[in-house]
């Protein structure tokens, strides 16, 4: 079968040798971003429940903790978090020889285990979609046109292993839940008719999707929901820039029992106001200002991210953070940031 990849970066086994990588490792570790996400978790679990027909020993370490409305995929419990379960993944790893990166495309986007994998000596493959791949890996599959790294896991189980076979429901649910939330639900990054072939196949395996939207969407606490409320009450807008942002204070994580995934999504409300096209959210942290930044058309939020926040993305989403500095501090430099990008916001 011809190989419907945009990108593939550096050569592959051929089928026989994959097959016999995994089948024939002692031990498996998938690994992903930190600050997981649905399609850093979808992609890593769909991976590990399809390996598991070929190996029993596989599991998936995460660096910090993700939202509880992703705990409910199958396959959940083979996550290890490595910020509550740190002796168990070191243990792990010391018989691990083969490690999968998913979902991210600089070592330091992994977070504490980042330190642990790269000295581990296992052969390393890499599956993501971010642009500008720069790990150091045997293996690498890494195509920016991929609305997901899911939809790639996707592609490596069909067109690189010939494994469609062996795909289920339990799989197909898993990859499904990263697509859905990479495109924030096929809003953006699926224009390419390839993903709705792929989802189409995914759905012939009986996956509930109109559930999955449920456990992934309708969910939120009475608490989440006024946090919303509150942050939307932060946003400022500059129409003069075609920009927004918002921002969340540790003070109010307090105040609205914040909890980890409980902002998912927010920085995307700015972008449903007629006339703007770029959005910021400043998240306040113990020891930084983490942001997320969207856009809509064009305008590279990436290349922004990058420029000027230590940090990267997609083109229209990315973010970055910035350690030792005030709330009040960051989201000044963003504004004195607006009118030399202002012409590439369309
Ligand atoms: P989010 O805003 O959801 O945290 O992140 C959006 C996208 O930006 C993610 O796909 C992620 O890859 C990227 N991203 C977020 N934070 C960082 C960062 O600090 N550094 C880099 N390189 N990418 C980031
Ligand atoms: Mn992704």
């Amino acid at each position: 079968m011809p190989l419907k990849l945009s990108a593939v970066i550096s050569t592959f086994p051929t089928k026989e040798s994959l097959y016999q990588m995994i089948s024939g490792a002692r031990k498996i570790l998938i690994t992903t971003h930190v600050g997981p996400d649905g399609d850093a978790i979808g992609s890593s679990l769909g991976l590990a429940l399809f390996i598991k027909k070929l190996n029993p020993e596989v599991r998936v370490a995460v660096p910090n903790d993700y939202p509880d409305f992703l705990h409910w995929m199958p396959g959940n419990e083979l996550v290890m978090n490595y910020m509550r379960q740190k002796g168990e993944v070191d243990t792990y790893l010391r018989e691990t020889d083969l490690i999968f990166y998913l979902d991210y495309n600089e070592n330091s986007r992994g977070g504490q285990l980042e330190p642990v994998l790269s000295s581990s000596g296992a052969c390393k493959i890499l599956i993501d979609h971010h642009l500008t791949p720069a790990m150091d890996t045997e293996y690498c599959l890494s195509d920016s046109k991929a609305s997901s790294t899911a939809e790639l896991v996707y592609s490596f189980i069909r067109e690189m292993l010939g494994a469609e076979h062996l795909m289920d429901a339990d799989i197909a649910t898993c990859i499904y839940a990263g697509i859905l939330t990479d495109t924030g639900c096929f809003s953006f990054n699926s224009s390419r008719g390839e993903t709705f072939r792929q989802v189409a196949a995914l759905l012939d395996y009986g996956i509930d999707k109109d559930n999955i939207y449920s456990l992934i969407y309708d969910n939120f606490s009475v608490m989440r929901m006024l946090l919303l409320g509150h942050c939307l009450s932060t946003m400022r807008v500059f129409p003069e820039y075609k920009a927004a942002y918002m921002t969340l204070s540790l003070e109010d994580q307090k105040r609205f029992q914040y909890k980890t995934g409980d902002s998912e999504g927010f920085v995307n409300y700015p972008l449903s106001i007629e006339g703007i096209y770029f959005s910021a959210f400043f998240i306040e942290n113990e020891e930084k200002i983490k942001i997320s930044f969207r856009s809509k058309g064009s305008f590279s939020v990436n290349q922004f991210a990058r420029d000027h926040f230590n940090g990267g993305g997609h083109l229209n989403a990315s973010g970055g953070d910035v350690y030792k500095a005030s709330l009040q501090s960051v989201t000044e430099k963003f504004i004195s940031l607006l009118p030399g990008v202002k012409d590439r916001i369309i």
